[in-house]
């Protein structure tokens, strides 16, 4: 059984996606969605959802060595693990976690949103969007 480690940022449904929103007025991205659009040029406060899907380009990326701060959950014993920021195609810029290992990572890599299982409770796997090499 899985489930969402926060409800209502990213689907399953018909492949994995992040629901976002899009400035109406400027065409700015965003993730997850503000209240209004951020951009200093921008004085528009009219967002419309949208669900960033697909592939995109492994634009950096770190290792976390050490276990994430409450309230973030991990499958014990901790294993070190890479941060990916991944460009969409969309045009939207995201941080998500890599699954493979350091080694294998390459910036401009291609790279597929998926979801993916961050931990295990209870019989259940919590889930969350992580990042896999194309
Ligand atoms: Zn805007």
């Amino acid at each position: 059984m899985r489930e969402p480690c926060v409800p209502g940022l990213f689907s399953e449904e018909n492949g994995a996606s992040l629901l976002g929103a899009r400035c109406r007025c400027c065409g700015t991205p965003y993730f997850p969605t503000p209240s209004h659009c951020r951009s200093p040029d921008c004085a528009g406060s009219d967002l419309e959802p949208q669900a960033f899907s697909g592939g995109g380009v492994l634009w950096s990326y770190s290792v976390a060595n050490f276990p994430p701060p409450p309230p973030h959950q991990f499958d014990a014993p901790f294993k070190p693990y890479v941060i990916g920021v991944v460009d969409l195609d969309q045009g939207l810029r995201v941080v998500g976690q890599m699954i493979g290992a350091a080694a294998d990572m390459r910036v401009g890599a291609r790279v597929d949103l998926v979801i993916d299982p961050i931990y295990h409770e209870d019989g259940k796997a919590f889930t969350s969007w992580k990042f896999r090499l194309a």
